[in-house]
């Protein structure tokens, strides 16, 4: 990865603020879509866009707010180079640890319901992750994605 990918000058940017209802995890995902589309990315970077963003709007809905409804804010910057970085977070509970937390199959979830896969899915599906993250004031997680060249027509 470059290392200034995640300070790249921003030229257009798009701000999303949702209540963390598991019902506006798609709508986050399809206007992440919506917006990156502009730049002509491939099908599969943007079905890896989507699914990062995915994991990381279901981590606030089911972990920052566990029983609770708070906001889930993503925002998506393009930025100069074909850069996207998307930034998500949510003022819910935070977390402890995140070098664990970002553990393949780690899992706070006592239920069994969830594998411990979703950074891990994060970081594979994008060119790099970051996890911001106090205890009782919300995490947020920074991702950014760098887009292949256009081909041109000939
Ligand atoms: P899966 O994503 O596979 O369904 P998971 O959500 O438990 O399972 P990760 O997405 O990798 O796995 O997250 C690991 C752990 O990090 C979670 O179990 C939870 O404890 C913590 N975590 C992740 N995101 C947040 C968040 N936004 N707020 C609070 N805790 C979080
Ligand atoms: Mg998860």
């Amino acid at each position: 990865m470059k290392h200034n990918t995640f300070n790249a000058k921003v030229v257009n940017k798009m701000q999303l603020k949702l209540p963390s209802l598991s019902v506006n995890e798609g709508m986050a995902r399809a206007a992440a879509a919506a917006f990156v589309s502009q730049l002509d990315p491939t099908a599969t970077e943007l079905a890896d866009i989507k699914c990062a963003v995915s994991e990381a709007v279901t981590n606030c809905i089911v972990h920052g707010y566990r029983d609770t409804v708070g906001n889930v804010r993503m925002t998506v910057k393009l930025c100069q180079g074909r850069i996207v970085r998307i930034e998500i977070s949510d003022k819910g509970c935070g977390i402890a640890d995140v070098k664990q937390a970002r553990q393949p199959l780690f899992t706070t979830d006592a239920a069994g319901e969830r594998s411990g896969m979703g950074f891990t899915v994060m970081e594979s599906f994008t060119d790099g992750v970051r996890v911001s993250s106090k205890p009782g004031r919300g995490t947020t997680v920074t991702m950014v994605k760098v887009l292949s060249e256009l081909e041109l027509d000939t």
